[in-house]
């Protein structure tokens, strides 16, 4: 009945010129863009991109990118830091210009937008900017213009759903919106001189460790006793105690805001803000960042016209292959929940124009969602791969695992004082099973893990063992090295 109203609805109106694809993409963002690169530059599939935003999507524009900057920015302070104690005669107040920094990076990211274009581009891709929502089975209407009103329809046999997510804002909180999310982050130009930051995830983490490398007072109000809960229980214990260590103020076991106040409106250190708790424990502030989580963004999308299946958070259901519940329409990246990581979207949206538009060898294409590196760049960084611990022995049996660990200081930190080397541990975890020692997991922290998971990684993709690790000879020195001599 929702089709045949909105249909009417359209009926009724001016006839709208409808134009015809062999592809179209709904988002221009990681996954969005791979696919239609995939689908125009290998096959020469004539494709459309709609992107309702600035092209590239999330991680460019709110996400990996200037998130990565802004890590690189606090790091600094964290050698200028180290460099006192190699004895470099740095003084103690030397000044920070964030807004210097957000400039450039801006621009850093204004580049990308123009690069992602110019790609698509050469590509013979089409971009068209406005927002996308279905208003037949196979055909989307596309509002463009400044007031959105001039409209135009396409259609296509293949259609791809890669929209992305937002961050949520809590609904239960009165005032939430004083505060802001990961989004609002990226606009920040003077820094908080204390702030908040709820919620226990990779955002929560890693834009807390930034902030307060630089210096802000920084307060994290966790609903558990550990942040990371998804991670293996070594990251979890030890990552907290390390933010606990430098500082940050670590409320757990938060039984969440029923209020925040702005008391007073401004940039940085001018914004008061009073964060009133569930239980009446009251809070003031400079700013308050929500990261608890992100949702699909299919608002005004109009899924139920060509009747798309969704589970309750909103996420659009796929099978292995990415195909939705529709014939022809297809969904991948954030907009599905699968593994939140830009490679992962770029990946499956690669082996899904592979799929459609390639060779025959290639009918069968999809994209592998065990065993996903990823790294949470906090401070130090995590790297992460395959079954945490608990996970592995609920999978294989305890009488099936072999779990070695390692726990020392880089020897980075040798001439800091000992009470600070202490704060700076690197550990690594490796998690085998069955009698070959097949390695189904690798947890480490440390300073430069970030760059080393990568290339073991490619190791457990092949089914790397222990005694594949074992026949590596070690490089010295380096920390990764603990990885091949582990006992
Ligand atoms: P997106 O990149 O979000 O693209 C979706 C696009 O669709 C957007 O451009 C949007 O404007 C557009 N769109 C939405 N609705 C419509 C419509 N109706 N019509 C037209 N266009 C529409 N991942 C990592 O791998 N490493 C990291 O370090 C990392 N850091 C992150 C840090 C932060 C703060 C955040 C928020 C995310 C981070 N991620 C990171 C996750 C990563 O950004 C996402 O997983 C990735 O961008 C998802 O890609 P996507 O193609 O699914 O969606
Ligand atoms: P996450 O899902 O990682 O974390 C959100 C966390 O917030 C939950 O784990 C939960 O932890 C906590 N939470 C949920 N609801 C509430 C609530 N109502 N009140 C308080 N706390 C709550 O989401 P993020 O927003 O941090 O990031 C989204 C995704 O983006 C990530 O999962 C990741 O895939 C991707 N990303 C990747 C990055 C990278 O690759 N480096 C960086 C940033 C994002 P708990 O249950 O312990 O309370």
């Amino acid at each position: 009945s929702f089709l045949r109203s909105a249909r009417s609805q359209y009926s009724t109106m001016a006839p709208v010129e409808t134009k015809t694809y062999d592809y179209i993409v709904i988002g221009g963002g990681s996954g969005g863009s791979g696919s239609a690169r995939r689908a125009a530059g290998w096959y020469g599939a004539k494709t459309l991109i709609v992107e309702s935003q600035r092209s590239g999507g999330t991680c460019v524009n709110v996400g990996c990118v200037p998130k990565k900057m802004t890590w690189n920015f606090a790091s600094i302070n964290e050698n200028i830091h180290a460099g006192r104690h190699y004895g470099y005669a740095i003084p103690e107040n030397i000044g920070i210009d964030y807004a210097h920094f957000k400039n450039i990076r801006d621009a850093t990211i204004k580049r990308l937008n123009g690069a992602y274009e110019n790609n698509w581009n050469r590509e013979g891709i089409d971009l068209v900017h406005g927002h996308a929502r279905f208003v037949e089975p196979k055909t989307i209407e596309v509002s463009t213009g400044p007031d959105g009103s001039e409209k135009t329809r396409y259609t296509a046999k293949h259609i791809l759903i890669a929209v992305g997510g937002h961050p949520i804002i809590p609904k239960n909180v009165q005032g939430a919106e004083h505060g802001i999310t990961s989004d609002g982050f990226f606009e920040i130009e003077e820094l908080p001189k204390k702030w908040a930051v709820v919620g226990a995830g990779y955002i929560a983490v890693e834009l807390a460790g930034v902030l307060a490398s630089v210096g802000v007072e920084t307060h994290m109000f966790i609903r558990g006793d550990t942040f990371l809960r998804k991670f293996d229980p070594m990251i979890q214990q030890t990552m907290t105690e390390r933010y606990e260590a430098v500082g940050i103020k670590v409320h757990k076991q938060h039984k969440g805001f029923k209020e925040v106040q702005l008391l007073k409106d401004g940039k940085g250190a001018d914004k008061l803000l009073k964060l009133v708790g569930v239980d009446g424990e009251e809070h003031e502030v400079n700013e308050v960042l929500w990261a608890i989580g992100r949702a699909p963004e299919v608002e005004n999308l109009n899924l139920e016209v060509p009747g798309i299946k969704q589970t309750h958070t909103g996420h659009v259901i796929v099978d292995d292959f990415q195909n939705t519940s529709v014939e022809g329409v297809y969904a991948l990246g954030d907009v599905t929940g699968q593994a939140e990581l830009t490679p992962v979207a770029i990946a499956a949206g690669r082996q899904l124009s592979s799929r459609l538009f390639g060779p025959p060898e290639l009918k069968s294409a999809k994209l592998s969602y065990e065993n996903i590196p990823t790294v949470v760049f906090s401070h130090p960084e995590i790297g992460t791969i395959g079954l945490t611990e608990p996970q592995a022995r609920e999978r294989y049996g305890d009488d099936k695992i072999k779990v070695y660990k390692t726990r020392f200081t880089n020897m980075f930190y040798d001439v800091f004082p000992v009470e600070e080397k202490k704060q700076n541990p690197t550990q690594m975890k490796i998690i085998c099973a069955g009698p070959e020692e097949k390695v189904v997991g690798l947890h480490i922290l440390g300073l430069g893990v970030g760059e080393m998971l990568q290339g073991f990684g490619v190791a457990i993709k092949m089914g790397a063992t222990k005694q594949d690790f074992d026949s590596c000879v070690a490089i010295h020195p380096t920390s990764a090295e603990e990885l091949v001599t582990m006992r």
